[in-house]
């Protein structure tokens, strides 16, 4: 058996589009810019976003942004727009310069598990010990 070679965005002839030989990875997440988290109880309200399926956190230039990984409702099997002509502005304005297309899909910092937000939250807010209480001493009673 003999694997397929991947088309990269140099093969392109004249008139083809990049669209045509992907997978439609675009229309399969969406992803929203976050507040930066800045205490442990923020930390902690990212971890309960990562408790739910199909969500990861990933960091890009500083910013953290929530992503949800489901499909489009409106992608039709063959990977094509089932709305293209009224596809929302957002769609409109993607562009395939610098989509994930060909991406690594590398973060400045991936989370997709909430496990992994635990560590995290451990290594950054560290929880304070209580304190041992010393032991008490028995005194003798005097009568
Ligand atoms: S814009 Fe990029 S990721 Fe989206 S369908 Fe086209 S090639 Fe694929
Ligand atoms: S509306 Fe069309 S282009 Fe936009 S995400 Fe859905 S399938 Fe993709």
């Amino acid at each position: 058996m003999t694997a397929t070679k991947r088309v990269t965005r140099a093969d392109l002839k004249p008139g083809e589009f990049l669209c045509d030989h992907c997978t439609a990875k675009c229309c399969r997440y969406f992803a929203l810019p976050i507040d930066t988290p800045d205490s442990r109880e923020e930390l902690e309200n990212i971890r309960w976003y990562l408790l739910h399926e199909d969500v990861s956190i990933f960091v890009d230039e500083g910013t953290w942004f929530l992503m949800v990984h489901t499909v489009c409702r409106k992608l039709r099997s063959d990977n094509l727009c089932g709305i293209y002509e009224t596809r929302p502005q957002i769609c409109r304005d993607y562009s395939t310069d610098n989509c994930e297309y060909d991406g690594d899909g590398c973060y400045d910092q991936l989370f997709e598990s909430p496990e992994q937000m635990w560590e995290y939250i451990e290594a950054v807010y560290p929880q304070k010990k209580p304190k041992k209480k010393p032991a008490r001493t028995e005194l003798p009673i005097v009568s």
